[in-house]
C-alpha cells in the first residue's frame, strides 16, 4: 500500500530508544542500516494488542516502512528481524546492551551514513545475546573501541601517539588516542592511567572479531581497567552525557 503524496522508504533498522508521544504514540531512535539515525513515529503503539507490539522494542531487528511526513517519519510496518529478547530478560546483558544503544543514539545523526555502524551493532547485539560474565565486559570494551574509530577517534595502542616512539605503560593520551613515551608526558596534559596489561588487553579487543571477543579469556581486573581507560576517551571526545556508560562503570568500580 501506498499512501499518495507522502514518500515512502524501506530500511531495516535498530531501535535504540523509545519516547511517550501524546496519549498512545511512540517516536522511537533507530540506527539505520546505512548508519544514520532515524526518528520515527509509530502510531498507537502503546495500545494494547497494537501491530507494533514488541516490534519496536529496544535491540530489536526491523524492517520498516517509513512515510515522510512534514516533521517526523512515520512507521507504516515493522516486520522483526532478530528481536534480541535475551538482551531485555536479563539484567546483566541489558546492562551491557543499554551501553551499547545509549552511545549509539548520542554519536549517530540523522542524515549521516556511517555503514560499518550497522553492521558492528549487529554482531555486538548477537555476541551479547549468548554471552555471559566477563565476556559482556569484554563485549562492551570492544564496541566503545570500534565504534569510537568509527566516529573518528581511532584509539592505537602500539607505539608512542606523539611522536611514534616507543611508549610503555603509564599515560594514555585521551587527546591522541595513544599511549605516550616519557619524553611526550608534559604535565596538565589529558592523560589517563594506563597499565600494560591493559594496553595489551586493549589492543586485542581492537583487532578481535565481535564473534571471538568472548573467547579472548582476559581477566576481569584487567578488562575493569580497559574499560576506565576507554571511558575516558569517550567521555573526552563525545560532548553528550552517556548515562548508560556512567552506570556500568560504576558497577565495575571505574566511575567517577
Ligand atoms: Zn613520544
Amino acid at each position: 500500500m501506498r499512501l499518495t503524496g507522502m514518500p515512502s522508504h524501506h530500511t531495516r533498522a535498530i531501535s535504540l530508544r523509545r519516547t511517550k508521544l501524546g496519549e498512545t504514540d511512540l517516536i522511537v531512535t533507530f540506527l539505520a542500516e546505512d548508519g544514520s539515525q532515524v526518528r520515527a513515529v509509530a502510531k498507537g503503539a502503546r495500545k494494547p494488542g497494537s501491530r507494533f507490539c514488541g516490534r519496536v522494542e529496544p535491540y530489536t531487528v526491523v524492517d520498516m516502512l517509513l512515510h515522510t511526513g512534514r516533521t517526523l517519519e512515520t512507521v507504516s510496518d515493522a516486520q522483526i528481524v532478530s528481536s534480541h529478547c535475551a538482551l531485555r530478560e536479563d539484567y546483566d546483558r541489558s546492562q551491557a546492551a543499554s551501553v551499547v544503544a545509549d552511545f549509539l543514539d548520542k554519536v549517530s545523526v540523522e542524515c549521516q551514513p556511517e555503514e560499518r555502524l550497522f553492521d558492528l551493532t549487529c554482531a555486538t547485539l548477537d555476541a551479547m545475546d549468548v554471552a555471559r560474565g566477563d565476556a559482556l565486559l569484554a563485549l562492551v570494551v570492544a564496541f566503545l573501541l570500534k565504534g569510537m574509530a568509527m566516529h573518528g577517534y581511532r584509539p592505537q595502542f602500539g607505539a608512542c601517539a606523539s611522536c611514534g616512539g616507543i611508549a610503555g605503560a603509564g599515560a594514555f593520551s585521551l587527546e591522541l588516542g595513544g599511549p605516550l613515551c616519557e619524553a611526550c608526558r608534559t604535565p596538565g596534559s589529558d592523560v589517563a592511567y594506563a597499565t600494560d596489561e591493559a594496553l595489551a588487553a586493549l589492543r586485542q579487543l581492537m583487532a578481535a572479531r565481535m564473534s571471538d571477543v568472548g573467547g579472548l579469556g582476559i581477566s576481569r581486573p584487567v578488562l575493569g581497567d580497559s574499560l576506565g581507560l576507554v571511558r575516558s576517551f569517550v567521555v573526552y571526545h563525545v560532548p553528550a552525557r552517556l548515562k548508560a556508560l556512567a552506570m556500568y562503570a560504576s558497577e565495575f568500580g571505574t566511575g567517577g
